[in-house]
């Protein structure tokens, strides 16, 4: 049957083809796709082409991209999409905002006593519920390796987690998928970490423990270390890790194993 959404993908693909050095330039600066298969990678490259085409980057004063700049961004925000099928993933937003740096986000909060606190804080990147995204340029260039940091994953995990509604650590599951197996995983991990920062709020936690804030934070952290840092997060939280392994269908930790065994020096885990 013909479909227009098929035939719109086939001519915007057809329209926006990248260029194979500029596709390579744009591989080199992110380890974290290395050892992604030549099927994949195919699939990566057209749908950076199509995230571009149906999202608006904004790029405030201070910010001014290129072309391999957007795809830098745009792969790694399909990373997590590689093996999740064609339904839209990242709906309810068009636009993607660039600051240069941390910006500040006024922040409402009501302590125990009932009195309402009005604050700036210090953001680097934010996703409002049916609203744009935000990210700070000079975070996102921080992540893209294995170094267990990647903004662009950490604010569209929250944009995944949304599409049930509000962020609560719990994206709408795959059939098959248990959701009391998933609920378990993240909670012990979470109270895990809580009870080591109760304990010493400078402990030394095997993941960030910006994770412990709030389950919403939790989930996002953790498809951070998921994508850009699965040995961490396997080693700390294996449930945790299998969890995300059945909702990415993907198995980043496979891909890092196999790297170091062919070559032993390829990056070692951060410390
Ligand atoms: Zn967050």
């Amino acid at each position: 049957m013909w479909s227009f959404r098929a035939w719109r993908r086939r001519r915007t693909l057809a329209r926006y083809p990248i260029d194979a050095q500029l596709w390579q330039a744009v591989r080199a600066g992110l380890p974290l796709l290395d050892g992604i298969s030549d099927e994949e990678d195919r699939w990566l490259r057209e749908a950076c082409v199509l995230f571009l085409h149906a999202k608006h980057l904004t790029a405030l004063p201070g910010v001014e991209l290129d072309d391999e700049q957007r795809l830098l961004l745009a792969a790694q925000a399909q990373l997590p999409l590689l093996h999740l099928g064609d339904l839209d993933w990242y709906q309810g937003f068009h636009e993607i905002i660039l600051y240069p740096d941390d910006f500040k986000s006024p922040q409402r909060h009501r302590d125990a006593s009932g009195v309402e606190h009005i604050y700036d804080a210090e953001h680097s990147g934010e996703a409002w519920h049916q609203g744009p995204v935000i990210l700070a340029w000079d975070g996102v260039l921080g992540g893209g390796g294995w170094e267990a940091y990647n903004l662009v994953i950490h604010e569209l995990a929250h944009k995944l987690d949304m599409l049930n509604g509000d962020a609560n650590g719990l994206p709408p599951l795959h059939h098959g998928m248990d959701v009391g197996d998933w609920s378990r995983a993240m909670q012990q991990a979470y109270d895990d970490l809580n009870r080591q920062l109760d304990a010493n709020p400078d402990a030394e936690t095997a993941i960030d423990p910006y994770a412990a804030e709030n389950p919403a934070e939790f989930f996002a952290v953790a498809s951070e270390y998921f994508f850009s840092g699965p040995d961490l997060l396997q080693q700390a939280y294996p449930q945790v890790y299998q969890q995300l392994a059945l909702f990415y269908r993907q198995d980043p930790l496979a891909r890092l194993s196999h790297l170091q065994a062919e070559h032993p020096a390829y990056c070692q885990s951060p410390s």
